[in-house]
């Protein structure tokens, strides 16, 4: 069996966790397996068939209300015992990267992070992986039953399966958690940036913070998440949950537009996986221009306003 870990954030499921599900699915198939969809805490009933899973087995008790690494690890652990799961994939999240080493030890696993395609199952199970902060891949061959596969969000794509899971319950039997939170402060509204396909991201040639309305303008208009290069969070132009790169968040969204920002090789590490790179700079010389599949050599005070206006234009067209 093969185990998918499904994340939740306020009771709806997490895009990359459906294609955690479509790449286990994929994976089943492939070599003749069964994919289930391990749901934790979570009492809602939710069948997860046309996604992928062809059981859905959700683990339910108090100790799972909130977040811990610690007993959603345990939790998972007692799903894949109650389920033979020998491989396990978990979207490469802030959570799913907390549970997939101790998931490992626990099931005495192999553990491969960051994988970014479909197992070769051709001889052996191997796969690949992004490495030195997105620089190089390696192609990883995994030795052993069991293995825990953690995958990055945005590589593999979400999947209609027509299929009918059938669907279980169990009650949680680890341990409680020795740390607990208290109180979580979300921010509201806005689209987290691990998960946007679309991220409209600016640096230090918008000149100071009171600019940014140009920036989040364009992001409404176009349904994208805002982020922002390490300098800016640094001087608290802007939050630190925006800084993307080597230091900051990595992303790999479908489109990634950088206003006033040169492309530093820091920054770079975090964004090189966009599908589709628009840099708009100044600088013609402007190291981004390298890595972009777009550029546009202009005054981002002149260009972002044409750019909202079209936008405008194509969307009440
Ligand atoms: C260990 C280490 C880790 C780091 N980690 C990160 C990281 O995670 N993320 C990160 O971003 N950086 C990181 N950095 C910093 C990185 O090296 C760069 O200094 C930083 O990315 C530069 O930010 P910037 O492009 O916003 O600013 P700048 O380098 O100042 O570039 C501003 C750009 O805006 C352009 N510009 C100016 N005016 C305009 C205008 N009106 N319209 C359009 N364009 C304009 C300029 O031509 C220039 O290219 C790290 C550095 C180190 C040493």
């Amino acid at each position: 069996m093969i185990a998918v870990y499904i994340e939740t954030d306020g009771g709806s499921i997490k895009k990359s966790s459906l294609e955690a599900l479509a790449y286990g699915a994929d994976l089943a198939a492939q070599t003749g397996d069964q994919c289930a969809a391990v749901l934790l805490g979570s009492t809602s009933d939710v069948n997860l068939g046309d996604s992928g899973a062809n059981k859905t087995l959700t683990i339910t008790g108090d100790a799972l209300s909130t977040f811990t690494a610690e007993t959603f690890a345990a939790a998972m652990d007692q799903a894949c015992a109650e389920l033979d799961a020998h491989t396990i994939i978990i979207s490469n999240t802030y959570n799913g990267k907390s549970i997939a080493p101790r998931l490992a030890v626990k099931r005495n696993a192999a553990i491969v992070s960051g994988v970014v395609s479909q197992a070769d199952t051709s001889t052996g199970f191997s796969v690949r992986k992004s490495c030195f902060s997105n620089k190089a891949f390696a192609q990883v061959a995994v030795n052993g039953e069991n293995r825990v596969i953690t995958l990055i969000p945005n590589s593999y794509e979400v999947k209609s399966f027509g299929l009918s899971a059938s669907a279980s319950t169990s009650a949680y039997v680890g341990p409680q958690a020795t740390v607990k939170s208290v109180s979580i402060d979300k921010v509201k509204g806005k689209i987290p940036l691990t998960e946007a396909e679309l991220v409209v991201s600016a640096g230090r040639g918008m000149k100071g913070p009171e600019n940014w309305g140009m920036i989040e303008e364009l992001a409404d208009i176009l349904g994208a998440a805002t982020a922002c290069s390490k300098p800016v969070s640094d001087m608290d132009w802007r939050p630190h949950s925006e800084h993307v790169g080597q230091t900051g968040i990595t992303i790999k969204p479908n489109l990634y537009i950088a206003v006033g920002i040169s492309g530093a090789i820091q920054h770079l590490a975090g964004v090189s996986s966009s599908k589709v790179i628009c840099v708009i700079n100044t600088d013609p010389e402007a190291p981004f221009f390298k890595a972009a599949d777009y550029g546009i050599v202009g005054d981002a005070f002149e260009v972002v306003p044409k750019l909202i206006a079209r936008a405008k234009e194509l969307k009440t067209a």
